[in-house]
C-alpha cells in the first residue's frame, strides 16, 4: 500500500528536528518515519532508525515534538529514562520553546518558557 503524501511530509518535519539534535551531540541521525501504529513509537537500535505513530499529531503540535524529541534522545543511546536522560530532554525541549512536568518517565504537562500551558495529558 502506498503511503500517503501527507505521512511523508510528517516524517520530513520530524526528521529534521532527530537530525538538529543528533548533529549538535555529534552522533549519527537516526532515520524517522511517521507510521499508523496502534500503539507507542520508538527508537529501534538495531536499525537506529525512530517510529512515530500518527495518533500523537491528536494530541498537538506540542505533543508531537516532545515525542519527536524524546526518541532522539534514545537515538543519543540514552536507553533509560533516568537523570542523563531528563536532563537532555529538558535541554532539548527548552532548545524548541517547551517546559516538561514530569510523571515517571514521561510527560505530564508542557509550558511554554512564558509558563503557558501547551498540553495536559489526559486522565485514563
Ligand atoms: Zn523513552
Amino acid at each position: 500500500m502506498r503511503k500517503l503524501v501527507t505521512d511523508i511530509e510528517k516524517s520530513a518535519e520530524q526528521q529534521k528536528i532527530v537530525d538538529q539534535i543528533c548533529k549538535a551531540e555529534n552522533k549519527p541521525s537516526a532515520k524517522v518515519s511517521v507510521k499508523n501504529l496502534r500503539r507507542r513509537g520508538r527508537y529501534h537500535g538495531r536499525t537506529h532508525t525512530i517510529s512515530i505513530p500518527l495518533w500523537t499529531w491528536g494530541y498537538g503540535p506540542e505533543y508531537v515534538l516532545w515525542y519527536t524529541i524524546h526518541e532522539a534522545i534514545h537515538a543519543l543511546g540514552i536507553m533509560d529514562h533516568r537523570t542523563d536522560f531528563k536532563r537532555k530532554e529538558t535541554f532539548w525541549m527548552k532548545k524548541f520553546g517547551m517546559v516538561p512536568t514530569y510523571a515517571k518517565a514521561y510527560v505530564k504537562k508542557i509550558h511554554s518558557l512564558n509558563g503557558e500551558c501547551l498540553y495536559t495529558r489526559p486522565k485514563y
